[in-house]
């Protein structure tokens, strides 16, 4: 970015320079080399600056890019903490390793937004009457659970 701003300062520095020689030497020549000057240096300008802001939507895209690197790595850690179970009959939800034996115990996340790299949390809803309910406040997905124990 400061090599842009630099090239374009460069640029309005020479501009000036050859309106000075210009306004010195009164010569039809010279004025005329100067226009023509003018006439690449202001489209050059420009060109730059475009350039100038392509670059910059390539750095946003970069910096992006790198952040969600960063959360897939996150996730790719955090998601580890986790294994499918199988807690009613027919129902599967991510369920937090632990020492703990009793799974309803254990913190259970949404099967749905876990393949998407998201922590959707299961809330029990309803306890009675049986099934319990439970929701994934990400998603809106009911779980229909008939507790074991
Ligand atoms: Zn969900």
């Amino acid at each position: 970015m400061t090599n842009f701003i630099k090239i374009i300062g460069y640029l309005t520095a020479i501009a000036k320079g050859v309106k000075s020689i210009a306004d010195i030497a009164n010569e039809t020549s010279v004025q005329e080399k100067t226009i023509s000057l003018n006439n690449i240096i202001i489209p050059l300008q420009s060109a730059i600056m475009e350039m100038q802001t392509e670059h910059q939507k390539l750095i946003d895209v970069k910096n992006h890019l790198e952040q969600e690197l960063i959360n897939y790595k996150n996730w790719d850690s955090e998601k580890s903490n986790y294994i499918l179970a199988e807690v009613s009959f027919g129902v599967r939800v991510y369920v937090e390793k632990s020492n703990e034996d009793n799974i309803y115990k254990r913190l259970w996340l949404c099967p749905k937004c876990f393949e998407e790299n998201k922590k959707g949390i299961l809330q029990l809803q309803k306890t009675y009457p049986n099934p319990r309910e439970y929701i994934c406040h990400l998603c809106d997905s009911l779980f229909l659970i008939r507790p074991t124990t």
